[in-house]
């Protein structure tokens, strides 16, 4: 286990301090830097120590002496190595990491010294590749070439962490290196903020990779001792300015590119606090929440030995920021990684490779035109790495492809899924009408085979612990801008560690994805529209239908609502029937006991007109009652009423005048007689008066059953009406209940016609996607056309070079055999040696 080796350097002040300041400076003595009042007393608190502090007057050389030269030493043995400079803007990073033309910093010391290194190392050989990139905005670029943007972090068990795509370019001496570098940084990000005219807007990474292998000497025989390849990777880190956003002034682009450094620098301090954490508290390292500490992770607690250069102001102005710096530092020494050599015996090794290839040739060179021959084999070595790694970058890509697919594919499926959901819905929908419609619905489930779908809720939403798993997606949400800024500085500064964990995250979803060719044909696509298309047509019949059931709806009750207005008025018309009865009946019994008193009168006085006036009112008494019994039965039979009314009454007036004209001609024709007779008869009409009071009270009697019996119909009459009233009280509920059914298909329908029309709405974008999806499935079919022609070219190119090697090496062998044919002794010398 290593500590991290941690320095601070502070800068020469560049302007006389602010007359406004309270004179407070900062102090170096003995590795120690602390901040002084004017008098020199110092303020309590803020005094750090460190492994090295440098004061304003110390140059680039003794940084890199006393920091760095180890790390290099220990790269060229096979041990990983990183160096990276923090610090606010304009504190001296690139001034550290690249120096001047009088003073240079420790990349190109580093570069130097690693040819030198090289140089002594005569027992093994090298192969040095270098990369030099830069992360801007969370985007990393290739500062070798610059059409390599937006570059992956990709791992794999045999290279670990590494960014796909990134131009390599092997190198064989210190000057080759510095040009490249130089190349490389016209293609950094630079912006002007209030602090630095030129200030560095991105972190970059310079790399070098560093391959060894032992020499085979002639006493060596066994292979497994050469076949060990060392390969360790040297990052020299120049990182943005982790100042504060208000500070530098930035608006607009600048602010954004503050956020994203900031952000960065941010998860650079948590992965740091996580690691100084002691090693069974430590749990997760946020590692993948930045590129920076992605890419940074061997050098981070892992196996690499690390020195950590915190550049400081000295200016009063920047001590909140020097304070930041300084903390964070000390938070940093207390990190310890596990360094060892890298070894690997597998061909990952790119030097094993093509050592094997050009080992034969090496041997060819040691004689004149050596010279000439090592750099024409370095240009095959270097376009040979150019094929690899424009190979690796198509294998990318055609993986990248694969996974597109399979996520199109699901995306696919997921649609297919919907518009199964949909069609579901619209079966329920139409069963809830009519059972009838089952058959319908199995109809369709049958043509899209998914029977049901359960969504899963928050299918997209992860929480960042399950996340962070995954290799390739940066986690922290996009959102992270809005609060990497002042705050974000503040929490930084103070060893504030973000809960990251604690956030949902949103995985990044690839926006363009395509399906692959086998699993997404236009056949497919069109058989999809079809289906699309169908349940549409589907979709539609369905709302007819709906629609026509409405109308029949709307039609019953209609006749319904009419039925029962014509049941109401039948109802009021049977409420009249016993009023109008009872108005007969009074009558009837008024028309009887006018003719019983008539009777009365005349049966006391008169005996011969008995016979007469007692027929003429059983005549009366059997047409009241005959028109009683028709009024009854009319009534019954649902006739109205008043009309028998007014016949009764016409009847009775009738009756009246009748029986008054009957007296009255009996009056006139008998009254002689009568005076006549009066004397003679009088026993004989007191007899007969006894008779005829016995008539008249069976007469009263029948009368009195008649009554009896018109009110027993009357009685009946009632209880017909109490039923007719239930009846009418039947008919009223089920009138209203027809209403609530009405009204409850009235919104149903309303419901089914508005899921009608979203149903529609949905169709028509699933259909506009599918059109997308289609242009897009084409684009990408075109673009994998094109690649296939590229690689085909670049075969043929690969062959072509492959076949010039072929013909090199046989002109190789002429010469040879010509040295020797014309120098026999001196070419045997110089193999054997
Ligand atoms: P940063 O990269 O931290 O933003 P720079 O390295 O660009 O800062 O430094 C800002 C300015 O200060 C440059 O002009 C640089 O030359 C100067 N500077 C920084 N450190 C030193 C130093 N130790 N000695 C002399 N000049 C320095
Ligand atoms: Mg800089």
């Amino acid at each position: 286990m290593e500590k991290i080796c941690v320095a601070v350097r502070l800068r020469p002040a560049v302007n006389e301090e602010t007359p406004n300041g309270n004179g407070f400076h900062w102090k170096v003595e003995n590795n120690r830097i602390s901040l002084h009042k004017s008098r020199g007393t110092p303020i309590s608190g803020v005094s750090f120590a460190f492994d090295h502090v440098f004061d304003q007057d110390c140059c680039n050389s003794q940084v890199y002496e006393l920091l760095i030269k180890d790390i290099i030493r220990a790269a060229v043995e096979g041990f990983n190595g990183t160096a990276f400079a923090y610090g606010q803007t304009s504190s001296g990073k690139t001034f550290t990491m690249n120096g001047s033309e009088n003073d240079p910093g420790i990349i190109h010391r580093a570069v130097k010294d690693i040819f030198t290194e090289i140089e002594m190392t005569t027992d093994r050989e090298f192969l040095v590749r270098v990369s030099y990139m830069e992360i801007y905005n969370e985007d990393i670029n290739d500062l070798f070439a610059v059409e390599n943007q937006k570059l992956q972090i990709h791992e794999s068990l045999e290279r670990g962490v590494f960014v796909a795509g990134l131009r390599e370019e092997i190198v064989n001496s210190a000057d080759q290196v510095l040009n490249l570098i130089q190349l490389g940084e016209v293609n950094r990000h630079f912006g002007e903020t209030n602090m630095n005219a030129r200030s560095s807007r991105s972190h970059t990474i310079f790399r070098m990779v560093i391959e060894s292998k032992g020499k085979e000497t002639s006493s060596s025989n066994s292979s497994s001792v050469h076949d060990a390849i060392r390969v360790s990777v040297l990052n020299l880190v120049d990182l943005a300015g982790s100042e504060r956003i208000a500070k530098t002034g930035a608006g607009g682009v600048r602010l954004k590119e503050g956020k994203h450094i900031n952000k960065s620098l941010m998860v650079l301090g948590n992965v740091i606090n996580k690691l100084i954490e002691g090693a069974k508290q430590r749990g997760h390292i946020p590692y993948r929440d930045s590129k920076l500490t992605r890419i940074l992770q061997p050098a981070l607690g892992g196996n690499a030995k690390t020195s950590i250069i915190c550049t400081v102001a000295p200016e009063e102005v920047h001590s909140e920021e020097t304070k930041g710096t300084l903390q964070f530092a000390s938070r940093a020494k207390r990190i310890t990684n596990c360094v060892q050599v890298n070894e690997i015996l597998t061909d990952a090794a790119l030097l094993k490779r093509q050592k094997l290839e050009i080992e034969e040739l090496r041997l060819k060179l040691q004689g004149s035109r050596s010279e000439v021959l090592e750099q024409e084999i370095l240009k095959l070595r270097n376009d040979m790495l150019k094929y690899e790694l424009e190979r690796e970058k198509l294998a990318m890509e055609l993986e990248e492809e694969r996974r597109s697919h399979k996520e199109r594919d699901q995306c696919i499926r997921e649609q297919q899924i919907k518009i199964d959901n949909l069609s579901n819905q619209s079966v329920v929908k139409g069963s809830l009408g009519e059972e009838s419609n089952d058959s319908h619905s199995i109809c369709q489930e049958d043509a899209f085979s998914t029977p049901c779908f359960k969504a899963v809720p928050n299918a997209f939403v992860f929480k960042r612990s399950q996340y962070s798993r995954q290799p390739d997606c940066s986690p922290l949400p996009d959102t992270c801008n809005d609060f990497a800024d002042e705050d974000t500085w503040m929490k930084m500064n103070k060893g504030y560690v973000a809960d990251l964990d604690a956030l949902n995250m949103t995985p990044a979803r690839k926006a363009q994805s395509f399906p692959s060719v086998e699993d997404f044909s236009s056949e497919n696509c069109n058989q999809d529209m079809l289906n699309i298309r169908r349940q549409l047509q589907l979709v539609t019949e369905e709302r007819d239908e709906l629609k026509m059931k409405h109308m029949e709806q709307v039609m019953l009750n209609n006749q319904l609502t009419q039925e029962m207005s014509e049941l109401h008025q039948e109802a009021l018309l049977i409420q009249e029937v016993p009023r109008a009865l009872l108005e007969s009946v009074k009558n009837c019994k008024d028309v009887y006991k006018d003719i019983l008193s008539v009777l009365e009168n005349f049966v006391a006085d008169e005996r011969s007109a008995t016979a007469e006036i007692l027929s003429t009112t059983s005549e009366i008494g059997l047409r009241l009652f005959s028109t009683l019994e028709a009024h009854f039965s009319m009534s019954m039979d649902g006739h109205q009423p008043h009309v028998n009314n007014y016949s009764i009454q016409e009847h009775c007036n009738m009756l009246r005048k009748r029986l008054n004209s009957t007296i009255s001609s009996l009056v006139l024709s008998d009254t002689p007689a009568i005076k006549d007779e009066h004397l003679e008869d009088f026993q004989y009409s007191s007899k007969r008066k006894g008779t005829l009071g016995e008539e008249i009270a069976s007469w009263k009697r029948e009368v009195d059953d008649e009554v009896k019996t018109i009110k027993q119909k009357y009685q009946n009459l009632e209880s017909e009406l109490v039923v007719n009233n239930k009846i009418l009280e039947v008919s009223e509920n089920k009138y209203h209940s027809l209403e609530r059914e009405f009204r409850l298909l009235k919104a149903e329908r309303d419901v089914l016609l508005e899921r009608v029309s979203n149903s529609s709405q949905v169709l028509a974008q699933v259909t506009d996607q599918k059109e997308k999806f289609l242009q897009d499935f084409n684009a990408e079919v075109q673009r994998r056309t094109k690649l296939e022609e590229e690689i085909k070219q670049f075969s043929v190119a690969f062959a072509s070079r492959q076949r010039s090697i072929m013909s090199f090496q046989s002109d190789f062998k002429s010469v040879l055999e010509n040295l020797k044919a014309q120098n026999p002794v001196s070419v045997s010398k110089s193999l054997g040696s």
